[in-house]
């Protein structure tokens, strides 16, 4: 996929240039025995793992679906960005120590002038490095490449503070090495937290965007027949396969053909202009005269509990003598079921004479 092959060439430059700046870093270190420049190469070895890591997930997850795995394996990128996490995790726990280390026993560094020209033609490479690939990352929609993006640019800022720190051990000489280390720890442990806490959160599953959905939904909408659009969610299998269903309202008199014409329209088209597939229920509707007065008062009971959100799917069995709706409550509502069953005792002391299928939806979607 054409996604894919960018992904990997800007991870693959990724790693040229990080492994670049480690070998600069690591023996300009080594040769002015400098923990502060030391501990940034380390910072930029780790992205260059990462880089690596952030391939093998994109090759992993572009593998053709089987039947074991029907929805592909647009998932494993999920796993990738947890091991890139944990990596990021170890070094900064290694730094963090070894920067503690040298504030309780330091050792004077030794700097000269062309180690810091290299330096800071470190911080910039790295600079404008993880600018381009935050921008390629939010281009291709891919995580683990704007994660990386995002760290090199704050990499860049601690680069910058060695140099800073060098300057002023030159000029006054003071040491702030150790201290330094612990800064630029504690910037390696805050990107892995929050590398971890996104991928984690798409794997539990978030809500989905609300301009994706609200795009859907409008989109929908067009479509003559529909009268309404409900119960729109959103499953990712991977950053780039997105599978969706949603309830979409019709006149009761509308006949399978119709249905399945404007049914089979909407999912070609939705999956033609932003790649999803959709599967669609119906809710038939009837609402006039009689029916559209019950359909009111069921609105007017529902003003009297906040959390309520929206009602949809009102239909009414005359056949059955059962009037069935559904009900979305926001998260906070604890008494859902209370609720259901004092508005289902007004409802029915009012209109005796039917019986009243009350379902509760999720607040899947905006
Ligand atoms: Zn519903």
């Amino acid at each position: 996929m054409e996604r894919d092959k960018k992904i990997i060439k800007v991870s693959v430059f990724g790693i040229i240039v990080n492994i670049i700046l480690v070998i600069f870093k690591a023996v300009i270190g080594l040769i002015v025995n400098s923990i502060a420049i030391i501990l940034d190469a380390v910072n930029n070895l780790s992205d260059a793992l990462s880089s690596i890591i952030t391939i093998i997930g994109t090759k992993l997850s572009s593998k053709r679906p089987d039947k074991k795995h029907p929805y592909g394996y647009g998932r494993i990128e999920y796993f990738s960005s947890v091991i890139i996490a944990v990596i990021v995790l170890v070094a900064g726990l290694t730094s963090l120590k070894e920067s503690i280390e040298k504030i309780i026993h330091p050792e004077p560094a030794d700097y000269s002038v062309i180690s810091l020209v290299i330096v800071i033609v470190a911080v910039f490479v790295k600079f404008f490095f993880g600018r381009y690939v935050k921008k390629q990352g939010e281009k291709l929609n891919s995580g683990s490449l704007v994660a990386s993006g995002t760290d090199a640019i704050s990499d860049s800022v601690l680069s910058l503070s060695t140099f800073v720190a060098a300057v002023i051990s030159m000029i006054w000489h003071i040491s702030l090495e150790g201290y330094l280390g612990v800064i630029i720890s504690l910037f390696i442990l805050k990107s892995a937290y929050e590398i971890l806490k996104e991928t984690v959160n798409d794997m539990i599953g978030v809500r989905a965007d609300s301009e994706i959905t609200g795009d859907l939904r409008e989109k929908i909408l067009t479509y003559e027949g529909v009268l309404g659009v409900y119960d729109l969610t959103l499953h990712n299998y991977g950053p780039n396969k997105i599978i969706a269903s949603a309830h979409i309202q019709v006149k009761d008199e509308t006949t399978a053909k119709e249905i399945h014409r404007i049914t089979r329209k909407i999912t070609y088209d939705i999956y033609a202009e932003f790649g999803i597939i959709l599967t669609i229920g119906i809710y038939a509707s009837n609402d006039k005269g009689e029916f559209g007065e019950i359909q009111k008062y069921i609105n007017l009971i529902a003003k009297d509990y906040k959390n309520i959100i929206q009602i949809h799917g009102f239909y009414v069995d005359e056949d059955e003598k059962q009037i069935s709706f559904d009900i979305i409550f926001n998260f906070d509502e604890k008494q859902q079921d209370k609720i259901i069953s004092e508005i289902n005792q007004k409802l029915k002391d009012k209109y005796p004479k039917y019986s009243f299928n009350i379902i509760i939806d999720t607040d899947f979607s905006d």
